[in-house]
Order: structure tokens, then sequence, then C-alpha cells
């Protein structure tokens, strides 16, 4: 997992070393419309795969959501068998993903920060691809923590081709889909390489879990003293409070219960939080300090 431990120390002594960011209604306004129509292919999918009576579906849908994180994992936890990607596909592939534009002033913000940034999204591999991809964002993150990071397939039966396989290779990663471009992959090869979230019940594990909180910033390899973690979500925010990270709540100005900051919206991130660019100065002010002692001494 060369690529997550290797990089942590590029800010050793700095006051934020990793930013954690959501992705959906986060990255891009939930005017976009795509959260909308997310939830109307979720509904469609239990009303035409899963046979729940019509009158029944909007209210246990957003039921679940609510108690279990997301209403796939409470469909789950209610004993509903379906394929995980099957769902996926049915849920995201018909998205209007048009309405998300590449964002210059977002990309340009992001490779800006000193910090190592990883988006922490509940979503799949192929919805997060779409997604900063159509953002113009592919290249400005280390690593995506996803729906298959925390909930990776059963382990196969060993095969002659896998027995000499080494953890880095990409092989065998989630999905055949060429989103190469998002460099989680070896997050999310780590993540197979432990079976401690895998467990043989089809539980899915996802935020607001504090358990996928913790599993996130131990994946990620992160002090989340040091971490700071950007939602939409205020019961995400809730309990990443709990699992001792700094936090932003996003799109909204208002603080919620667990935040440390409210942002409108991410682009005003440097107005309300210029801590994050405070470090590259302080060490530029050092420098210069240094250089001004030198020649005064000389
Ligand atoms: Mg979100």
């Amino acid at each position: 997992m060369e690529v997550v431990g290797a990089r942590s120390s590029n800010a050793s002594g700095a006051k934020y070393e990793c930013l954690l960011f959501d992705m959906d209604d986060t990255l891009y306004p939930l005017s976009a419309g795509l959260n909308l129509a997310c939830r109307k292919n979720i509904e469609e999918f239990m009303l035409h795969h899963l046979g729940i009576e019509g009158t029944e579906v909007p209210k246990m849908c957003l039921d679940l959501y609510k108690e279990c994180g997301t209403t796939m994992a409470g469909l789950k936890d209610l004993g509903y068998e379906f394929d995980n990607d099957e769902f996926h596909a049915y849920v995201h592939g018909r998205l209007p993903y048009d309405a998300l534009k590449p964002d210059p002033i977002l990309r340009n913000l992001l490779l800006s920060m000193p910090q190592r940034k990883i988006i922490f999204t509940n979503a799949d591999k192929a919805h997060a691809a779409q997604v900063l991809s159509r953002l113009g964002l592919e290249d400005c993150f280390e690593g995506v923590i996803c729906f298959e990071t925390l909930n990776p397939p059963p382990p196969e039966a060993p095969s002659a081709d896998h027995a000499n396989g080494t953890p880095d290779d990409d092989n065998d990663s989630a999905g055949e889909s060429s989103e190469t471009t998002i460099s989680g992959d070896a997050i999310n090869d780590e993540t197979k390489s432990k079976t401690i979230f895998n467990t043989a019940k089809q539980q899915i594990l996802c935020k607001p879990s504090l358990t996928s909180m913790l599993a996130a910033i131990r994946i990620a390899n992160v002090d989340p003293n040091k971490t700071i973690f950007f939602d939409d979500s205020a019961r995400n925010i809730a309990s990443a409070k709990l699992a001792g990270l700094h936090t932003v709540i996003v799109g909204s100005s208002n603080l919620v219960p667990g935040a440390d900051h409210a942002l409108s919206s991410i682009h005003n991130i440097k107005e309300a939080l210029p801590q994050i660019w405070e470090a590259e100065e302080e060490h530029l002010d050092q420098i210069i300090q240094s250089r001004v002692e030198t020649v005064v001494l000389a």
C-alpha cells in the first residue's frame, strides 16, 4: 500500500495532513438533480425488481435510508437478496450525468491544497468514476474509498492463476471498467487483503456508521486529528466527529451538531478554511525567514 503510506509524511508537523471528501452533493450542488433522480431509480428498483408494493415504496425507501445509512443497506438488512452490481447499475446507470459540468474553479482549489485528498463515498466505484470525470476532477484525488472498498466481494477460491498474484496486482480489482484514472485501486486491494469488514452475512458497511468512519480512517492511513472531513449529510458529520475527525458541513451555511465549519458551497472553501493552505505558507515563511537570518548573519 505504498500510495497511502508513503504520502502520509508529506506534511509532518502540519496542522492538517489529509482531506476526506464525500462526493455526491458535496463536490457538486444538490440542485444538479442527481440526488432526486437516484431516489426515483431506487424506488423503481424496489417496485420492479423486489416486488414491493407501490404504495409502500416511498416511505420504506426513506425509512431505510434513515435507519441504515442507505436504502440498499436497509433492503439487505431486511433480507432482500439482489446483486450489488445490478442494483448500482440500475440506480446509477440512468442518472442525468449531463447535468454535471467540468468545474475548473474547484479543480484549481483542490490542486492547490498541499494535503492528501481522498474521496469517501457510499456510492459504487463506477458512479464515482463517472462523477469525477464529468466534473473534471478525476486526477485531483489520491484514491476513492467507495462501496466496493468497504464491501469487497467474498474472496474467490484460490486458483493457480491467483496463487502467484501480489497485493499490487490491479487485475482482480472490482469491475473491469476502465476508470483507472481513479487511483483508488491500491486502497481497494489493501482492503481486500484484510478480512475484518468482510462478514459472512450480506451486511452493508456504509456511512454514517461509526464503524465505516473508523474503517475509512484506517484504510486511508490517516491521523483523524490531522484530517478534515467534508460532507453534505448532517448525520455523517456527527459520526465523523465521533471518530475524531475535523468536520465541515457542505451545502449549508448553518452549523450542524458535530460540525466545526459550515460551507454553503465547496467553492467557498478558501475563505472559510484558509488554514488548509497555511501549512504551505508557513513553510515558505520559514524558508524566507531562514534565508533572511542567513543573510543577516553573513
Ligand atoms: Mg453526499
